[in-house]
């Protein structure tokens, strides 16, 4: 494998033939076409190469789950996929949302193993999901979901096996009721199968708002890279979840103006910048975003387009797409969320000359401090929460300069730069262990 960038490689995707497979999806096919455009660039081994392509093991199950009218019974469906198992065990976050699928899982695991590598994190990449609306859903019906959940998967997960943590829809309370399920089944209490969770069960200081955090440090260093004030600058965050809401504070607390929010029910824009203690009290209140008066409600299509210097995707994936890349009008696009930006849109806001913070490098803050919360549960030890910030902050910002001096040195966008990072130290690995028998 060669570190030298082929310059004439640019345009086309080399003529790979990828195979139908059961996990074939329109977003398994982005995080793939990512990995082989990234490939390409870096002159990855073709055997290398093929076997990245895909997740080394998948686990699909079905099962009962017990509604609160007791007559009632669901059939629903549930995935954990493991992408890389080379660099130590795997980790990815768990997802609860109704239109989950084995491709959309597939990808989130790929997403994880670039991830952990460009964080230098002892992990392989993971993801589990469940098809289900978990905001239909009463308490006792997802701790049972959860519970079964587990069960099911339980042959998979472990300390040193692979270890989950939350991610959309799911929350610490989800994983103390994994890590209560896997622990009944051992008899003792093992609370470093999971990270993410409560405090007082082992979980890291830190970790709830890790996500958030770690993306306004890297939005930090890349506005200190462009000479933008922060002091002087606007934001529009989508999503009000527990990355959006947190990355929106610690922006605030920088001096930020958040001129822009949005949750499932609307957005919401004010241009001389919301006040967030009255969003919260609001949503307290309320439930939703919906309603709230200090501002005027938009669409999420006029959330994504609002002139602003900084614009955080912190939802779901593929929003920002070929239609609407032209009309972004941010300095910097701060990806949170997993997967928000199309191939075709990322080619595009390159072109337009936007700075994009990868959603591998930006919401890495949330796997890093998930590895402390893993590192602190194995050795029995705890952290405070000024020892994590502060690793963290140096984790990120170490990632975060790697990246843009091999970005500025190849002449290739952060994306790529930021993958080929993470590929290139997997690759390096397969290639030492070699291959069995
Ligand atoms: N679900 C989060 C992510 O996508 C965190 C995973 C973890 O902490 O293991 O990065």
């Amino acid at each position: 494998m060669s570190e030298e960038i082929d310059e004439s490689s640019d345009e086309k995707l080399p003529a790979v033939e990828l195979p139908k497979a059961e996990w074939d999806s329109a977003m398994l096919n982005l995080a793939q076409s990512q990995f082989l455009s990234a490939a390409q660039k870096m002159g990855l081994d073709e055997n290398i190469r093929d076997r990245l392509l895909f997740p080394q093991r998948t686990m699909i199950v079905s099962f009962p789950c017990r509604m609160d009218e007791y007559s009632e019974v669901e059939t629903v469906f549930g995935y954990r996929v493991q992408h890389v198992l080379t660099m130590g065990p795997t980790k990815g976050g768990i997802r609860y949302h109704e239109d989950v699928n084995l491709g959309e899982v597939a990808a989130l695991a790929m997403w994880m193993t670039w991830k952990c590598a460009l964080m230098h994190l002892p992990f392989g990449g993971a993801k589990g999901g469940v098809r289900v609306d978990p905001r239909q859903m009463s308490r006792p019906e997802l701790q049972r979901l959860t519970r079964r959940y587990t069960m099911e998967i339980s042959s998979m997960i472990g300390p040193d096996k692979d270890i989950p943590a939350p991610d959309m829809g799911t929350n610490a309370q989800t994983m103390a009721w994994i890590m209560d399920t896997y622990s009944q089944q051992h008899g003792y209490a093992i609370p470093e199968v999971v990270t993410g969770k409560p405090v007082v069960l082992g979980g890291s200081h830190g970790r709830e708002e890790a996500t958030g955090r770690g993306l306004v440090y890297l939005i930090r260093e890349s506005a200190e890279h462009l000479g933008i004030e922060l002091n002087k600058a606007t934001a529009v965050v989508q999503g009000y979840g527990n990355v959006g809401r947190h990355a929106a504070h610690f922006l605030h607390e920088l001096g930020v103006s958040i001129v822009g929010i949005s949750d499932v029910s609307c957005g919401l824009h004010n241009s001389n910048g919301l006040n967030l203690q009255n969003v919260d009290a609001w949503l307290e209140q309320n439930g939703t975003l919906q309603g709230y008066i200090e501002a005027d409600e938009i669409n999420n299509q006029e959330l994504l387009e609002l002139e602003c210097d900084i614009l955080a995707p912190c939802a779901l994936q593929n929003q920002i797409t070929e239609t609407n890349a032209p009309y972004i009008k941010c300095k910097i696009l701060a990806e949170g969320a997993n997967g928000p930006t199309s191939l075709e849109a990322d080619g595009m806001l390159t072109e337009r000359g936007i700075f994009v913070l990868p959603d591998v490098l930006g919401n890495a803050g949330g796997v890093t401090v998930s590895y402390f919360e893993w590192v602190q549960n194995t050795q029995e030890f705890s952290w405070t929460l000024e020892e994590v910030n502060d690793r963290l902050h140096k984790i990120l910002v170490n990632a975060f300069h790697r990246t843009l001096v091999r970005s500025q040195r190849d002449g290739i966008d952060m994306r790529t730069a930021a993958l080929i990072e993470g590929i290139s130290r997997v690759a390096e690995a397969k290639l030492l262990r070699g291959v069995f028998p």
